[in-house]
């Protein structure tokens, strides 16, 4: 088994090494591959445990454009069996971690529509079009964005970064740690709405939004923010796509503020401003800038000085802590370049419960794992996206186009 050769699907080898870093780390790296190195202390080479190793390497790219409505249809009909899908399975798997009935479900997707009206009736015309065309209920597409206002840990798990790089551009990536049942109906989606600005997201078809970046240079990811909720209110994934509109981070934080919010969350972004963290509860948005560095990271509890008692109140989620603990010290491992990044994706540190989250015996979340990764360029309207563990998968190139 030589080190230029990758994990092998199937594999069940597990072999953990130690390791010195040379001065400037290059010496010992550069003879190994990404997927077997951790950046800094330890590697760790792991067998696929990914029963997804069948599925192809590249998530479906659909793009549509127009009026809201027409645009909403083309999302229906390019990705109808998606949209289907995941209506036919929210429910199911909302109830892997919390027991909720499909008529409580309904209800919440209802009274929150109300919400989501009043704060851009154009995108529910769009999710009109959508469940018009996929032949599903407005009431089903509705719950599909409002199944994190369901449970109690609002969306994935998560780690997020966001660093200027040695280059002068800012990137923002994350591991996306969730429920890999949701892989089968991911796409990367490319809108183009009339008269407002275009947007490429890696996101489960049915979803107002996800994680991607716009034209406008923004570059958004995000993780689950343990912190109060209520039932009801305008979905995350619509404060999101106005959030895409922006193009300062002033009007990036206007657009999740104005908004009647139903759960926390924690956005990463990147900015025309450079790196920005938005650690958002259900009264306020709290932003986080880089203090005399380059960078931001950040995992699934509060960080802003006003929102610490808050952790205490939560149950850790997924290790958070020491997440953050090894997601800093390798930041600051290395030059901030993208290679670099894709490496921190990749680090297995505390596996199976490790950055590059692999399933384990956690009694909650054992079954979540790192569905996808993703590193995204805003100013190069493109991001990387690795379908699977990135330590085991390619990082693909999703480039939106100029029209
Ligand atoms: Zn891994």
């Amino acid at each position: 088994m030589g080190t230029s050769s990758r994990p092998r699907p199937g594999n069940s080898f597990r072999l953990a090494l130690s390791y010195s870093v040379t001065p400037t780390g290059t010496a010992v790296r550069k003879n190994i591959h990404p997927a077997w190195q951790t950046v800094a202390g330890s590697i760790l080479l792991i067998g696929s445990d990914d029963k997804r190793d069948a599925t192809p390497k590249r998530y479906r790219e659909v793009s549509v454009a127009g009026k809201p409505r027409a645009l909403g249809r083309q999302i229906g009909e390019e990705a109808r069996e998606e949209v289907r899908g995941f209506c036919e399975v929210a429910i199911e798997r909302v109830n892997q971690t919390v027991r909720i009935s499909r008529q409580r479900a309904t209800q919440i997707a209802q009274q929150s529509l109300v919400f989501a009206e009043d704060y851009r009736p154009d995108l529910v015309d769009e999710l009109r079009g959508t469940a018009e065309a996929a032949g599903v209920d407005l009431n089903d597409l509705m719950l599909l964005q409002v199944r994190n206002q369901l449970t109690s840990e609002p969306d994935a798990g998560c780690t997020s970064l966001s660093v200027r790089t040695v280059a002068g551009s800012t990137l923002v990536a994350q591991t996306w740690d969730a429920d890999p049942e949701l892989d089968r109906f991911t796409i990367v989606l490319t809108r183009r709405p009339e008269g407002r600005s275009a947007t490429m997201t890696c996101t489960q078809a049915g979803l107002i939004s996800y994680m991607g970046f716009s034209e406008t240079g923004i570059g958004a990811c995000v993780n689950s923010l343990p912190a109060p909720s209520r039932p009801i209110g305008v979905p995350h994934y619509f404060t999101l796509r106005e959030l895409y509109e922006a193009t300062s981070l002033k009007q990036a934080v206007h657009a999740v503020e104005r908004a009647h919010r139903a759960i926390p969350a924690n956005i990463m972004l990147a900015t025309p401003d450079g790196p920005a963290d938005l650690e958002v509860t259900i009264d306020a948005v709290h932003v986080l800038r880089p203090d005399g560095q380059a960078w931001l990271g950040h995992t699934n509890h509060c960080v802003h000085t006003e929102l610490c008692n808050i952790n205490e109140q939560f149950p850790e989620l997924i290790q958070s802590h020491a997440r953050k603990r090894r997601l800093e010290q390798l930041i600051t491992s290395g030059v901030c370049d993208i290679e670099h990044v894709k490496r921190i994706l990749c680090d297995h540190q505390d596996y199976p419960r490790s950055i590059c989250r692999h399933p384990n015996d956690d009694s909650g979340h054992g079954f979540w794992c790192t569905v996808f990764a993703l590193v995204i360029e805003p100013t190069e309207r493109r991001m990387h996206v690795s379908r699977g563990t990135p330590c085991c998968h390619e990082f693909e190139v999703y480039q939106m186009s100029s029209s």
